[in-house]
């Protein structure tokens, strides 16, 4: 697990107990395409897939996923307070992989939520479930006017609270300059959360 080389943002979230059954490397140019992205559109909700690795360290035993690319997404219908996939938008994602990321993972998704909160809706919450079933994939929320963003992970009993976000590890954050602008993440330097 590349800890010593990210930048952990936590989110105020995280003190309440609940422990997320993976956690999240972020690239920076991941990071910085989902933030073009997401301040392309700032009316409607956009979104699209996060490409990348499933891992497991094998000397603690934790899983985590990287976040190396992303996919906007296309055949959705939008709106500015829904976003829906539909299956056409998985297939372009698994056509994408194919010619372009052999290897990687569909790891989760990422939409935004102009003017709202970081939260995962009842119809977000009935996509995570259906497009991404795995218990490992994530949802990102980005609020594009006021730079808010926060990870839905699920525990590790399976439980997924759609309105608790965690942080996550920028990749490389530690090693030069961080990219990242969110504005409700806080930053620590300690290299471990003393899990
Ligand atoms: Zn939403």
């Amino acid at each position: 697990m590349p800890l010593e080389r990210s930048k952990r943002w936590e989110s105020p979230h995280e003190f309440k107990g609940a422990r997320p059954l993976v956690k999240v490397f972020l690239s920076q140019s991941a990071f910085d395409r989902i933030s073009v992205h997401s301040t392309a559109e700032m009316d409607d909700e956009v979104g699209g897939a996060l490409i990348g690795l499933w891992c497991l360290d094998r000397d603690t035993n934790e899983q985590f996923v990287v976040v190396q690319h992303m996919l906007p997404a296309r055949h959705t219908r939008q709106g500015s307070v829904y976003l829906t996939f539909t299956q056409d938008t998985i297939v372009d994602f698994h056509d994408e992989i194919e010619k372009n990321y052999t290897g990687k993972r569909i790891v989760g998704w990422y939409h935004t939520h102009p003017r709202m909160g970081i939260f995962l809706s009842h119809y977000d919450t009935w996509l995570h479930h259906n497009f991404f079933p795995e218990p490992w994939q994530v949802a990102l929320v980005v609020e594009p006017h006021k730079s808010l963003a926060g990870f839905f992970v699920r525990r590790d009993d399976g439980a997924l609270d759609p309105t608790r976000y965690f942080g996550f590890y920028e990749l490389n954050g530690n090693m030069g300059r961080s990219m990242i602008e969110w504005n409700n993440l806080q930053s620590t330097d300690e290299e471990s959360e003393g899990v």
